[in-house]
């Protein structure tokens, strides 16, 4: 499981290019980040947008708990998101008047329970049930699923 990062209170009117430039900029940052040893890929950013906004909040859910996460580390983490923000701010978002950045919802890892969802999606008949209209396929008995096997 990877970290997700909410943005909340982006104005309704910010430009979608002007959002993906931002969310390459916190990706790298969070990548940029030593002692969390996180690839820019792996970090998901989501907007929610407001209308009349003047702040930007975001919050950093899922991080898995680890000892070198430390203090000093979450510190500098938050620190680089919110340097982002700012950066974002004072070009792109007159109004805004502060940024802040928490660290929300952190998990540990073997507290986590997953299901790979893809392994169970029948390959032949492509999770539909069915190879062609009327033909229930053999593979999953039609139900276009596998059992799990846990
Ligand atoms: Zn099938």
């Amino acid at each position: 499981m990877s970290p997700v990062i909410t943005v909340y209170r982006m104005p309704e009117d910010a430009p979608e290019d002007s959002l993906e430039r931002l969310t390459g900029n916190i990706q790298q940052a969070v990548a940029n980040v030593d002692g969390l040893n996180i690839k820019a890929e792996d970090v998901e950013i989501i907007y929610y947008r407001k209308i009349n906004s003047t702040r930007l909040t975001a919050v950093i859910d899922l991080l898995a708990i680890k000892p070198e996460r430390t203090t000093e580390v979450l510190q500098r983490l938050r620190s680089m998101v919110a340097d982002c923000l700012r950066d974002y701010a004072l070009s792109k978002f007159e109004k805004c008047k502060a940024v802040s950045v928490v660290i929300g919802l952190r998990i540990r890892p073997e507290e986590t329970t997953t299901c790979d969802i893809s392994s169970l999606r029948c390959p032949d008949c492509k999770g539909r049930g069915n190879l062609r209209v009327y033909d229930r396929c053999p593979r999953c008995d039609g139900t276009g699923t596998l059992t799990p096997d846990y």
